[in-house]
């Protein structure tokens, strides 16, 4: 295996541009959505004021910093599929045509355990001041915190895949709708508009999906609840689901109101 510094320069610098071009993609996607719903009239705005131009200078800057840092765990997988021990195979025809849906959703269902546990570990009072403050610095934060972590908790997040792939054979392209996924659910769940159907949470056939309420909650707070990521599942299982999250709702649905923003 060439491990030269060119060698290594050469993936670093490739993911880097990836990851920084698909949170930019996933952002303006965002924003361009809030322009659309906020032109037709329809008020789904949780934040009564706007950022600051600091508060979004800093989320870009932490959210390029983490790109970095993905990219610094991406060589793991990089150098694996060279060395055999990333099981990311470029073939489509390896694996059943079944598997590729499969390996998608068990990736996000696995992604979102995976971030549940680990989110409520920094949220550790010896953990929390070195690796999670910086996010949640951003109390009503917007789309550009999609990753705005410091360098301790991107690290952290970005393992998930390093490990996914050394157990579980992926082919490239659901990595990369994997990947794709995870950024712009992040941008849209930092965006602070809710972009999902407001009455979500109590709703039988979706209530299991988090909608942007649910993580602005937890900013609001500072993390005492809802450390779910896409699913409900695991707040409502370990009964750290916010109290409020279901509560607004329905008296959304009696009122008639939108959701009261902070
Ligand atoms: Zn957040
Ligand atoms: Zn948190």
């Amino acid at each position: 295996m060439d491990l030269t510094a060119q060698a290594i320069l050469e993936p670093l610098l490739t993911t880097f541009s990836v990851e920084v071009i698909r949170y930019l993609i996933a952002v303006f996607l965002v924003i361009t959505a809030i322009f659309f719903i906020t032109k037709r009239g329809r008020s789904r705005n949780l934040h009564t004021e706007p950022a600051t131009a600091e508060q979004k200078r800093r989320e870009v800057f932490y959210s390029i910093l983490t790109a970095l840092v993905f990219s610094v765990n991406g060589l793991y997988v990089y150098f694996g599929m060279q060395g055999g021990w990333a099981l990311v195979y470029e073939d489509i025809n390896l694996y059943p045509a079944w598997y590729l849906p499969i390996c998608l959703i068990a990736m996000i269902i696995a992604h979102d355990a995976y971030f549940y546990w680990t989110h409520r570990l920094i949220h550790h009072r010896f953990l929390f001041r070195w690796v999670h403050h910086t996010h949640h610095r951003s109390i009503k934060p917007t789309a550009w915190a999609a990753y705005a972590f410091a360098p301790g908790e991107a690290f952290i997040n970005g393992l998930f895949v390093p490990i996914w792939v050394t157990f579980v054979p992926t082919y490239e392209f659901v990595a990369f709708f994997f990947l794709a996924h995870m950024i712009l659910r992040n941008a849209i769940g930092h965006s602070g508009y809710e972009l999902f159907p407001i009455r979500m949470p109590g709703s039988k056939a979706f209530g299991w999906v988090t909608n942007v309420f649910h993580h602005d909650l937890h900013h609001r707070d500072i993390g005492e609840n809802n450390f779910g990521l896409y699913f409900t599942w695991w707040d409502r299982w370990m009964g750290t689901e916010h109290p409020e999250y279901t509560q607004i709702v329905e008296k959304q649905k009696q009122a008639r109101l939108e959701i009261p923003a902070s």
